[in-house]
């Protein structure tokens, strides 16, 4: 059975050398994630090139994408690289402290002190420390220790509830989307968006800089939750971003808000990544907990496009393992999946041609019981939109454009093959599909398929045509 929902793997020092890399798109890898919060441009330059030859090499599409770090704020550095606070230990972040010790530390980000005010909860190193803010200066942070523990060189901190002020695209992220565009990124994802405003402005800066890369909106801010719809609207697609997320709103607060974002994702024909922390046992060992194949087998069920490892993949001892696991858990969950496609319609409206047409296949696909559905495509949004309902019927979306199958890597349902639009009447091409499909292993003479194709041919946007097809009678006809 062909998987559904597609893998995203975070790439690092466990996974970038060649053989590793070749295994673990062997195993599964649709979508690689470089992560600008480490590494550097060159570094990250120099493994793109190396994942497009091996992909091209395996005659596969792998999508990339470029994760921005974002505003995260962070501690500055201690003189001794860490220090151990216990509960009720006074602590003090200070803007102006260059080496940390036990009793203060600097921080990177300088306006906090205007952000914060006595009361306040300050959650560091992912949530595992807490500090009460006492008193708040021209420079400094008063806290108590409430969670102790030890608070080592550049953790994070943040703010319970949010509130913090720092705008979500930095100097660096800006110089970063050119370095992304450069190695042409096909999805870059901004951390700590507020708003739709800050997609907006992430979006301009990549068109600007030449990108056709679609914007993925990394949700993790307490505001955020507010703006879901707009920031929703603004972007291409969304990451459940669990880790900080979940410091921000509360452990708890984290799986409801994970099954509504996909469902208003997929309303509004947008994509999913549900992050962090799926297979994270995986880091040390070489199978997962129970509990972590059910998170992954829940987030199938949510309707996720695609599931993320992070420190899996990319310092993990297991990488390729964690991948194969990750995919036989996909698979399994996928198959107790319910198709309630007929429900499912009643809620849709929908007024372009192109747009009908993918629905019309769609429905038509079901209720036939169709072995596939092929979509000629040029930009690959009719196989968006029939993605974003499940009628159990696998989506074949066939393109010369390799930038468009490379996008349509993480569409839940939908496997992107190569086929060149050639200076041919409809027939021929549709002769030529149904070769590629048979080439490919996925359907053989006699199957029943659903075709979508535009005419004029190769025109974006075009698709106005369903077609049902018995496989080998066309070309015999
Ligand atoms: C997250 O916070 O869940 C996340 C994916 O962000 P990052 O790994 O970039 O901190």
């Amino acid at each position: 059975m062909q998987r559904a929902t597609k893998i995203v793997a975070t790439l690092g020092p466990a996974s970038t050398s060649p053989e590793m890399l070749e295994k673990m798109i062997k195993g599964g890898v649709n979508v690689v994630r470089v992560n600008f919060s480490h590494g550097s441009a060159s570094e990250h330059t120099t493994t793109v090139r190396l994942v497009r030859e091996i992909a091209a090499r395996l005659g596969r599409d792998v999508g990339v994408l470029a994760d921005l770090q974002g505003p995260k704020i962070r501690v500055g550095k201690f003189v001794d690289g860490k220090v151990s606070l216990a509960t009720g230990d006074k602590f003090i972040f200070d803007i102006e402290c260059d080496e940390g010790n036990h009793e203060r530390v600097g921080l990177d980000y300088k306006e906090l002190v205007n952000d914060v005010h006595p009361g306040d909860m300050l959650l560091l190193n992912d949530g595992r420390m807490t500090m009460k803010v006492d008193a708040v200066g021209r420079t400094t942070i008063s806290c108590t220790v409430v969670l102790g523990g030890v608070l080592s060189n550049r953790k994070g901190i943040n703010r319970q509830g949010g509130g913090l002020s720092a705008p979500a695209l930095t100097a660096k992220d800006m110089d970063d989307i050119k370095v992304a565009v450069g190695f042409e990124a096909d999805f870059v994802a901004v951390s700590f968006p507020k708003n739709s405003a800050d997609m907006y402005m992430a979006r301009e800066l990549v068109r600007a800089a030449g990108g056709k890369a679609l914007m993925i909106a990394k949700v993790e801010r307490y505001e955020a939750i507010g703006n879901l719809e707009e920031i929703l609207k603004a972007s291409d697609g969304v990451m459940v971003a669990r880790g900080d997320l979940a410091v921000e709103v509360g452990d708890a607060a984290v799986p409801a808000l994970q099954k509504r974002m996909i469902r208003m994702a997929r309303e509004l024909n947008k994509v999913t990544i549900t992050a962090t922390q799926m297979m994270e046992s995986m880091i040390e060992s070489p199978v997962p907990t129970r509990a972590e194949v059910s998170d992954v087998a829940n987030a199938v069920l949510d309707g996720t496009d695609a599931v993320m490892l992070s420190a899996e993949t990319a310092a993990g001892k297991y990488p390729l393992e964690t991948v194969q696991m990750m995919a036989n858990v996909c698979v399994e969950a996928e198959k107790s999946q319910a198709v309630t496609l007929d429900a499912d319609f009643l809620n849709r409206t929908f007024t372009r041609i192109d747009q009908s047409i993918a629905m019309s296949a769609l429905f038509v696909a079901h209720h036939l019981g169709v072995k596939a559905i092929a979509s000629l495509t040029q930009s690959g949004s009719t196989a968006l939109w029939m993605s974003r309902l499940n009628s159990g019927v696998p989506i074949y979306a066939l393109t010369p454009e390799e930038g468009s199958r490379r996008r349509m890597c993480l569409y839940r349902d939908v496997k992107p093959l190569l086929i060149e639009f050639e200076h041919e009447d409809r027939d021929a091409l549709l002769a030529r599909a149904e070769a590629r499909l048979i080439e490919a292993g996925v359907v053989v003479p006699g199957d029943q398929i659903v075709i979508t194709i535009g005419e004029p041919i190769g025109k974006s946007g075009g698709t106005n045509t369903m077609k049902i097809v018995k496989i080998g009678e066309h070309s015999a006809r």
